[in-house]
């Protein structure tokens, strides 16, 4: 054994939990002066090298000062997650292990607890247990396979091999999703080759769901895509009304569940997700609400061989296995980017989970509550972990995202709805308390109130 390599791992792990250490102190978002440090970064590729050690200070010490701190409790901009310990630790000896997680036969281990982590996902957000659950990077891989299934399957139904055939000639299929799909579902549609254009486009209530009353006609030959936590308001489309009908005209449906779909975990706001286990596929983050580390999320199928057969990587036209995770994703070979969702839901168990997602709908009911007592306007009805408010004015709204950006003391995003300028509080962190949300709601508080707060620069200035 090499004493040097142990050295530099020890090294590495010093490090880490070092920056872990630092995530409730650390600024939010990092000031000028340390993103302006990131310059160090562009060398020439060097002929010999540098040495090991060398390389791992400067990504600690210059590109480890210019993170933000979307792993810690006051940052609630997109829908970020943070790492639970359990998955973290998880990850890193997976991460020794470094199992190429293709099949039983490359990794035992890694093909066992992934295998279980799906068994588990399906009975936590109760969907069929039939199912096969391909471990993908993102919500928005899983939606390509997902949709790349459905077309293969509904193509089959006119007898036409999408495989063997192609595209070309091949019987018209049609898409069916709400005005408000996520950018996420539009870029599959496109990637796919469906055409932006001849997508049939839903429009939606006030609150962002889709209008069960202006569904087109739906038939066999089409993808209806349904979503659950719209990302401004976290609403669900009326799943109890429009699944159904789509099944009964043989429509394949598809729920894009990114983050909503983890309401399911929970008892007291299970009742959004009403119907959506009718649906034919579902994709989901772990590495948003379930807090693992990024790459996490799943597709999950209902016929996990309709699945298989269409990630077939074992030899094509043979029946392809669908325990093998590379014929349930897009990779051949892949990291066993399970593992950190087995242990998170090993350790938190469905208790974990409901509490997890029951409190952080709680900490954005209180945010949303603060906000209005400060003077805000908060436009949606706050039935998941977010909140969307404004200011007086777009200008004013505008200012007061900047601001708080800059304070280093959080961290959130601006949006539109409705035409009208907001910004959003996304609660997804297992580490964000009641003090976290109060904290900020009088940092926006101060700020409506004209005063700015400076920034951690000016702060270290003084
Ligand atoms: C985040 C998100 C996606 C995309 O998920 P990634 O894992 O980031 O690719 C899709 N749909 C919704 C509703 C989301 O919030």
């Amino acid at each position: 054994m090499d004493t040097r390599e142990l050295l530099l791992l020890e090294e590495a792990d010093r490090r880490a939990r070092a920056y872990v250490a630092r995530l409730e102190s650390a600024p939010v978002f990092p000031d000028h002066a340390d993103i302006e440090r990131l310059d160090a970064l562009s060398e020439p590729l060097s002929k010999s090298g540098h040495s090991p050690t060398s390389t791992i200070e400067l990504l600690d010490d210059v590109a480890g000062h210019a993170t933000v701190v979307s792993s810690g409790a006051r940052y609630f901009g997109y829908v970020l997650g943070a790492t639970l310990p359990v998955a973290a630790a998880a990850d890193r000896i997976a991460l020794a292990w470094d199992q190429a997680a293709s099949s039983p036969e490359t990794s035992p281990a890694a093909h066992a607890l992934e295998h279980q982590a799906g068994r588990w996902l399906l009975d936590v957000l109760d969907l069929p247990r039939e199912s096969a659950v391909g471990f993908t990077t993102s919500a928005s891989a899983g939606t390509i396979v997902a949709l790349a299934t459905a077309r293969r399957a509904i193509a089959a139904r006119d007898g036409w091999d999408l495989d063997a055939q192609g595209l070309a000639g091949a019987p018209p299929i049609r898409v069916v999703a709400s005005a408000l799909a996520h950018v996420a579902v539009l870029k599959a549609l496109r990637i796919l080759g469906f055409g932006l254009d001849n997508v049939e486009r839903v429009p939606v209530d006030r609150d962002g769901r889709m209008r069960a009353d202006l569904m087109p006609t739906l038939d066999d030959r089409t993808i209806l895509i349904v979503q659950a936590g719209e990302v401004n308001t976290g609403e669900f489309d009326p799943f109890d009304s429009i699944i159904p009908a789509a099944q009964n005209a043989g429509a394949w449906v598809h729920v894009d569940g990114a983050f909503g779909l983890w309401a399911r975990a929970s008892e007291t706001h299970r009742h959004h997700t009403s119907g959506i286990d009718g649906a034919d596929s579902w994709t989901t983050d772990t590495h948003k609400w379930l807090n693992t580390p990024y790459d996490a999320a799943v597709v999950i199928v209902r016929d996990g061989d309709l699945l298989a057969a269409s990630m077939n990587s074992d030899a094509v036209y043979t029946s392809a296995s669908s325990h093998a995770q590379k014929n349930l994703t897009l990779e051949f070979s892949r990291r066993a980017r399970g593992i950190p969702t087995w242990a998170a839901l090993r350790t938190m168990g469905r208790d974990g989970v409901q509490n997890l997602v029951d409190r952080n709908i709680a900490l954005a009911a209180r945010a949303a509550e603060g906000l209005r007592s400060a003077g805000f306007t908060v436009h949606n009805r706050v039935v998941l972990n977010q909140v969307l408010a404004s200011a007086g004015s777009p200008h004013e709204t505008d200012r007061i995202i900047k601001s708080a950006q800059r304070s280093g003391e959080t961290w959130f995003g601006g949006t539109t709805w409705n035409g009208e300028r907001a910004f959003r509080i996304s609660v997804s962190s297992w580490r964000t308390r009641e003090t976290d949300i109060d904290a900020l709601v009088t940092l926006l508080g101060r700020l409506k109130a004209g005063s700015d707060v400076g920034g951690p620069s000016a702060v270290q200035h003084l």
